[in-house]
């Protein structure tokens, strides 16, 4: 199964900047705000997936 990758792919990940909770801009879409999962802090700072590339060489 690879559904956790698809998420990952998908979403934009938010990390809680008091407790460290990732939450996924998918999740937050359903909140009325963003907040953390925890309830801790309205503050989620943006998080880059990695994102790999393959570059081709001629
Ligand atoms: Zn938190």
């Amino acid at each position: 199964m690879s559904k956790s990758e698809e998420k990952v792919f998908g979403g934009i990940k938010y990390e809680c900047i008091r407790c460290g909770a990732i939450t996924y801009s998918d999740e937050l879409e359903k909140l009325p705000e963003i907040v953390c999962p925890h309830g801790c802090s309205r503050v989620l700072k943006k998080v880059r997936p990695p994102i790999v590339k393959q570059l081709k060489a001629i």
